[in-house]
């Protein structure tokens, strides 16, 4: 939709451009989430896309995503040998019911901002133990891991004029095995529950709950717990929440089945 209030795009060049952030100046990356309801309060976007961040790193440490990835390069990126995750990728772009046109302008960043429980890309960086690059309004840096910078529906941990700058997945979590369920009301609705279950090569196993949480829990076992454990302490999780895409309830007990699946498929 048109924002009226908007009167200037502003396209960042270097970081001091974005000194130009604040309440009444948001970041635009891909805009599919900024353009869908009405934003009264800005006067102008600042479009972080012109910087021109590299889209995709690998490094020894892991896979940088630049923030402006676009969901379109992160499901085409390829496989690397001994990434056993690799696919979870894919799998997550498709937990975005968008068409094309959504994936070719959504970004990782803008989905981790736009923080809604069934952002896709909050399910992978989570689930991978991703670790978010922040740029503060003040000129600091500061990291996290993502399952502390989503806060609740719609709420993150940035302050008018932060800037979320990269996602890094950490080696061993790429080369950990992982296995993926999401389910929706209809084939082709937004997720009421999306959840991953990682096994390390040294067998530790996480399971990381989102879509039906309010923000992403993730619970850890030094071992493959049994499935009667996994499902008491799904049951046990207490942020799950209701809305159009489905009832808390519904949410809870899709999610215990979907985590017992999750151990099964990595037995
Ligand atoms: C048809 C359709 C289907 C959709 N389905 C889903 C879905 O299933 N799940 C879902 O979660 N979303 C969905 N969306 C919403 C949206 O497409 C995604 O959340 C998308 O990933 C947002 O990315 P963007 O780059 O377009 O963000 P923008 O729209 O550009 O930005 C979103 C918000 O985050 C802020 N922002 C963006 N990047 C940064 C950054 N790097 N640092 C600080 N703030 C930033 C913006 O100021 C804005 O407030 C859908 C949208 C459409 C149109």
């Amino acid at each position: 939709m048109d924002l009226n209030t908007v009167t200037e795009v502003r396209l960042a060049r270097t970081r001091s451009d974005l000194s130009a952030l604040g309440p009444t100046v948001a970041v635009l990356a891909g805009g599919s989430a900024l353009y869908g309801e009405p934003q009264h309060h800005l006067t102008a976007v600042v479009d972080l896309t012109t910087l021109g961040w590299p889209a995709l790193t690998v490094t020894e440490a892991g896979l940088e995503i630049a923030a402006t990835c676009t969901l379109a390069d992160l499901s085409r990126f390829p496989a690397q040998p001994g990434w056993e995750a690799h696919h979870a990728l894919f799998d997550c772009c498709t937990a975005l019911y968008g068409s094309f046109k959504v994936w070719n302008v959504a970004t990782v960043g803008g989905n981790l901002c736009a923080a809604l429980p069934a952002g896709p890309m909050t399910s992978l960086t989570a689930a991978l133990d991703g670790e978010a690059l922040i740029w503060r309004a003040d000129g600091s840096d500061e990291r996290m891991p993502v399952t502390s910078f989503i806060t609740g529906n719609k709420t993150t941990v940035l302050n008018p004029g932060d800037v979320l700058r990269s996602i890094t997945l950490p080696i061993d979590a790429v080369r950990s095995r992982v296995a993926f369920r999401k389910i929706a009301l209809s084939p082709l609705g937004r997720s009421g529950a999306v959840l991953l279950g990682r096994l390390s090569p040294e067998g530790t196993f996480v399971l990381t709950v989102t879509g039906g949480t309010v923000r992403p829990i993730q619970l850890r076992y030094d071992a493959r717990p049994t499935a009667a454990t996994l499902r008491a302490d799904v049951l046990a999780i207490t942020e799950w929440f209701t809305d159009a895409h489905g009832a808390a309830d519904w949410r809870r007990g899709v999610s215990a089945l979907l985590a017992e699946e999750i151990l099964e498929e990595l037995a």
